[in-house]
């Protein structure tokens, strides 16, 4: 059975007085969730800027909500001037790692083999990566959503060693939907996933299975629950309502 995991995405936003609100806000959310049994199951976690990771760190340690930074090197150290390491977000107890997202790959051109070795590298240091991948407007509109999110995810599976991907999570996110407030429907969501998962089968039966599929791109409290009912929706990576606590929180109700 997958765990369900919400994740939220807080990009460069925040400041230490908002992060400390948000994530207070989040703590005290979760736990009366917990008493009043409202909430399954599920994981939670948060990918600050990678400013904030000591005080989320300091924050959350004691908690069940774990973190990640948005980004890491594909290099281990060195002269790599306004980059993270594996060791570095390790080091800061962080438990995932975004890799990939869509923002990475249009503004900092990030190839699918930049893509590759960064997965690589996180789940060989016991990172947890978090592969994000999905089509553009115009690629989804030409009908080549399963072949360009089929390219993505074979450049991981060819090019990033077996055992650096036994924890591996995908996050479905067209870009298209990523902060437009355009949100796949329940059945395109499910579509791209089962289609994502049939791929990942193709490879490997147990990886199929095993592998935590989230829904990214204008998730919020007012469609989580339709969209994380489909069979193959594990969850949701959540940018803009990570932000807000109430919609984040009825996001998290929503997956457990
Ligand atoms: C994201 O950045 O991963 C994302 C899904 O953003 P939003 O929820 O704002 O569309």
């Amino acid at each position: 059975m997958r765990k369900p995991l919400v994740a939220g995405n807080w990009k460069m936003n925040g400041s230490r007085e908002s992060v400390s609100a948000l994530i207070d806000g989040l703590t005290t959310g979760l736990t009366q969730f917990a008493k009043d049994g409202l909430v399954n199951d599920i994981e939670v976690a948060v990918f600050p800027s990678a400013v904030f990771v000591q005080q989320v760190e300091n924050a959350l340690s004691s908690t069940n909500v774990a973190w990640g930074l948005q980004n890491i090197c594909t290099a281990e150290s060195g002269a790599y001037t306004g980059e993270a390491s594996v060791a570095m977000a390790k080091d800061f107890g962080c438990k995932l790692v975004l890799v990939g997202h869509s923002e990475r790959r249009a503004i900092y051109g990030e190839t699918d083999a930049d893509v590759a070795t960064k997965v690589e590298r996180a789940g060989l240091a016991g990172l947890v990566p978090v592969l994000c991948v999905g089509e553009s407007l115009e690629e989804r509109q030409e009908g080549r959503t399963d072949e360009v999110v089929a390219r993505q995810i074979k450049a991981v599976l060819k090019n990033s060693a077996p055992e650096s991907l036994t924890e591996l999570v995908i996050a479905y996110e067209p870009v298209w939907a990523i902060g437009t407030g355009l949100t796949a429907t329940p059945e395109q969501a499910q579509e791209a996933h089962a289609a994502i998962r049939g791929l990942l089968a193709e490879h490997d039966a147990d990886m199929a299975a095993r592998t935590r599929i989230l829904y990214g791109g204008s998730v919020k409290g007012s469609n989580a629950a339709e969209i994380f009912a489909g069979a193959d929706v594990d969850g949701g990576l959540v940018g803009g309502a990570s932000l807000d606590v109430q919609d984040f929180l009825t996001i998290c109700r929503a997956a457990g």
